[in-house]
C-alpha cells in the first residue's frame, strides 16, 4: 500500500531532517507510529498523503508516485484514496458536522454523493456517538465530538488508507478504545490499510507492528 525508500525531507533550511531509508506497509496492515514529539510523526503522514513532497527519494502509494502527481492529480488521489485523521481536525466551520464529514463528496468529481453515502456517513456518526450532532457547526462541539466527525470523515469514502494522526488523543480511555475499534472495522471492512500515530502505548498491542521513529536519523544532520 505504501513503499518507501530513501526518503528525505527538511522544513527549507530550518534544521530539522527526516530521513527513512525503508519502510512499507502491506495492504490491510494496521501499523502504529510512535516517538517523541517533534521527531516527524506528522511530517511523514503528510509526505504519503502527497501534502507535501520529499527533497529526495521515493513514495510510492498504491503503486503511484504521488510526488509526480500534478496538484489538482495529488488532491483527487487523495480524497478518493486516503483518509487522513489530522491532529487539529480540519474542520470546516462554515459546514455542519454532516457537510464536514461529505466534504470529500464536494471537493472531488471522482466520488458521487448518493443516499448510500448519505446513509453510511450517518451509520458511521452513529457509531461514533454523534448521531445526533449532525447538524451541529463545529464550534458547538466539544473537542472529543469534533475529533469523531474528523474520524467520520476519513472513513466515509471508504479509503484504501487510513492515516490517522492521533485521532484517539482528546478521548477517555473508554471512547479511545472504541473509536479504534470503529476505525479497524471499518478498515477490515474496506481492505484498508491503517498507520496512526499514537501516544497510548495501552493501545499498541492491538496493530500487528509499530514504527518507532527512534530507528530514523531525525534532527540536525551533525
Ligand atoms: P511530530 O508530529 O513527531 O511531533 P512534526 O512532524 O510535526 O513532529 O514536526 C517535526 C519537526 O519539524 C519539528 O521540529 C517541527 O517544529 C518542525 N516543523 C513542522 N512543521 C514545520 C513547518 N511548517 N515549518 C518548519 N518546521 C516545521
Ligand atoms: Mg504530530
Amino acid at each position: 500500500m505504501v513503499r518507501i525508500e530513501s526518503l528525505s525531507f527538511a522544513y527549507g533550511n530550518s534544521g530539522f531532517q527526516l530521513r527513512i531509508p525503508e519502510f512499507s506497509l502491506e495492504d490491510g496492515e494496521r501499523v502504529a507510529v510512535v516517538g517523541p514529539s517533534g521527531s516527524g510523526k506528522t511530517t511523514l503522514l503528510y509526505l504519503i498523503a502527497g501534502i507535501l513532497t520529499p527533497d529526495a527519494g521515493q513514495i510510492d502509494v498504491a503503486g503511484t508516485d504521488v510526488a509526480i502527481l500534478s496538484d489538482t492529480a495529488r488532491r483527487r488521489f487523495r480524497a478518493s484514496q486516503i483518509g487522513f485523521v489530522f491532529q487539529d481536525f480540519a474542520l470546516l466551520d462554515y459546514l455542519s458536522a454532516r457537510q464536514n464529514i461529505l466534504y470529500p463528496y464536494r471537493i472531488t468529481p471522482a466520488l458521487t454523493l448518493d443516499k448510500a453515502v448519505r446513509d453510511r456517513a450517518e451509520r458511521l456518526a452513529a457509531a461514533c456517538g454523534i448521531g445526533d450532532k449532525l447538524d451541529r457547526h463545529p464550534n458547538a462541539l466539544s473537542q472529543g465530538e469534533q475529533q469523531r466527525v474528523a474520524i467520520c470523515r476519513a472513513l466515509v469514502t471508504q479509503p484504501k488508507l487510513i492515516l490517522s494522526d492521533e485521532a484517539t488523543g482528546n478521548l477517555d480511555p473508554d471512547s479511545k478504545a472504541r473509536i479504534l475499534d470503529l476505525l479497524f472495522e471499518q478498515a477490515a471492512e474496506a481492505g484498508a490499510a491503517v498507520l496512526a500515530v499514537t501516544h497510548d502505548h495501552e493501545l499498541l498491542p492491538r496493530f500487528e507492528r509499530v514504527l518507532d521513529f527512534a530507528e530514523f536519523r531525525t534532527g540536525a544532520a551533525a
